[in-house]
């Protein structure tokens, strides 16, 4: 096993054969002309020639890179109108009488050498440009324009370098990974391979000769990893890593932006669950329509203080400007059993999950509470933002809520503190909020179905044993019922209601929640697309 680490330039997982890329680097010697002029036609004829497979190439790379990935060839076409970059080959020419090849090749490099030495990254990595622009044109007087011999079957192209020229040659479906022993992120082939979504490395300190074509690797885009010859574990979970990432991708490509809707015409909401502001763009990548659980006590733990309003305001802002007009529905702190932070000092109880956990923590501790509701209503201003109250069991509980709330509202008027109260809803997730749950519907904007809580609460078996992991069923009768019943409650008064636990993503309960009525499923990001298809398959 050889183990590496290089640039991460594009994330993904590749595991597959090596595919050495040697270049022949060709020498081009000096070779004398008689004819000044005859050679000048000649690079002439070669630039025009380069020019129009760069042309070429860019229209390849506008259908498989994108408009960022046709600029490069876009901007190589220009190097071979530069009149400075021209004018020093025809100057070779001229002055050393020297054959058109070598001329090419020597000013080539020497402009190429200019930028070779500037101290800006981006620069720098122009030099390869001119390089490969040169080396092209080179190609073109050699008769032979075509350079890179192509792995036959997928594999991962490992390189000392790759010039985009090259990258843009290779057959797209062959392509696992690319890893290079130079190379930096702001080169073109970088950027390419980000375009192309391809695995990528760069700056992998392996020595090229001691890599043979067909020989195992895995590629960790991400990390930067390059393990040439790993081991059968390792090989086994890259591979399914990759087959996972592969359907992943095909989802995304099939469904992104299609409608949640079923053969008949039903539509549903689909949306994401996220615990962290880092998740957002997990969930805009998987196409969520919204955010429909943030579980925003993970900002309260993993460390030694409360967050203060504001930390928290601009937390939830940040979440709310990247999501634009999509809902996001944060949850208050459900803080308790599970999930807990010393600095809170909870006392130990004996039965935390039937504790004081959730909503009874925030209005044991109102000036906690009334922090929280603060930060949530200022940034209710950037975004279309609701919120909803865990654990609730009663409509006492609520007016509880609304007082605070009515607090904090008085208090960001009187100092004139910008803010809206955005749609307050409430977790269903105690069998006692489903039995009062006609009730509760008129006190609340929506409802949101937590089954992780309403399976371990109906079936009094702790969602945390794994000893009862059998009997914890969130597919009993007695939980689907209790689901069906908040669902027609919340309906009764005209409320939305959505489940928002991980039975939402059980694709074989799909078909009943639609039947159910249920108006919005939110459910893990990597799990929206699956389940869209599972809602299109549905009659
Ligand atoms: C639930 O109980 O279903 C839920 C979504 O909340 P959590 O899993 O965070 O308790
Ligand atoms: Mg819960």
């Amino acid at each position: 096993m050889m183990k590496y680490y290089g640039k991460p330039v594009q994330a993904g997982m590749a595991a597959g054969p090596v595919y050495v890329l040697k270049k022949e680097r060709r020498q081009v010697k000096y070779g004398e002309t008689g004819d000044v002029q005859d050679q000048i036609g000649r690079v002439q004829r070669a630039v025009e020639q380069s020019k129009e497979q760069l042309g070429d190439l860019a229209r390849r790379a506008l259908c498989q890179a994108g408009e960022e990935g046709a600029a490069i060839f876009a901007a190589q076409e220009m190097i071979l109108e530069d009149e400075e970059y021209l004018e020093a080959i025809y100057g070779r020419i001229r002055g050393e009488k020297a054959a058109a090849e070598y001329a090419v090749a020597m000013a080539g490099e020497a402009f190429a050498g200019r930028f070779a030495g500037m101290a800006d990254a981006f620069f720098r990595a122009r030099a390869a440009d001119i390089r490969d622009v040169s080396d092209l044109v080179v190609r073109n007087l050699d008769g032979n324009p075509k350079q890179s011999r192509q792995p036959q079957t997928p594999a991962i192209v490992a390189a000392q370098d790759l010039t985009p020229g090259e990258t843009m040659e290779l057959d797209r479906e062959k392509i696992l990974a690319f890893v290079t022993v130079q190379g930096s992120v702001h080169s073109h082939t970088a950027i390419l391979a980000r375009m192309m979504g391809i695995p990528a490395v760069v700056g992998v300190p392996v020595e090229t000769d001691r890599l043979e074509s067909g020989m195992r690797a895995v590629v960790d885009g991400s990390r930067g990893e390059v393990i040439f010859e790993p081991d059968a574990g390792l090989w086994e979970e890259a591979r399914r890593r990759m087959a996972g990432e592969r359907e992943r991708k095909a989802l995304l490509r099939e469904l992104t932006g299609k409608e949640n809707v079923t053969k008949s015409g039903r539509k549903v909401q689909i949306c994401a669950n996220i615990g962290g502001i880092e998740d957002v763009d997990s969930a805009l990548e998987n196409d969520a329509g919204g955010i429909g659980l943030f579980r925003s006590e993970f900002l309260y733990l993993g460390r030694d203080s409360f967050p203060g309003e504001e930390e928290q305001f601009w937390g939830y802002r940040q979440v709310l400007e990247a999501m634009g007009e999509k809902p996001v529905i944060i949850r208050t702190l459900d803080m308790g059993a599970d999930k807990k932070a010393a600095y809170f000092g909870l006392e130990r109880e004996e039965n935390p999950a039937l504790g004081c956990r959730g909503i009874r923590l925030c209005l044991e501790r109102p000036g906690l509470f009334k922090a929280q509701l603060r930060a949530l209503f200022r940034a209710a201003l950037y975004g279309n933002l609701s919120i909803m109250y865990p654990m609730i069991i009663s409509l006492e509980e609520m007016e509880r809520i609304q007082k605070i709330v009515q607090e904090a509202q008085r208090e960001l008027t009187q100092e004139g503190t910008a803010f809206r109260v955005p749609g307050q809803g409430i977790m269903i997730e105690t069998p006692a909020a489903v039995m009062i749950s006609d009730r509760l519907a008129q006190k609340a904007d929506f409802f949101s179905i937590g089954t992780n809580d309403l399976t371990q609460y109906t079936l009094a078996v702790d969602r945390q044993n794994g000893k009862l992991a059998d009997l914890y069923n969130p597919r009993h009768e007695a939980v689907l019922r209790l689901i069906r019943m908040a669902v027609e409650n919340a309906h009764k008064y005209g409320k939305r209601v959505g489940i928002c636990g991980e039975l939402a993503a059980d694709l074989e309960l799909t078909d009943e929640f639609l039947e159910m009525g249920v108006d919005e499923l939110s459910v893990p990001p990597a799990m929206v697309l699956p389940l869209r298809r599972r809602v299109r398959e549905s009659e």
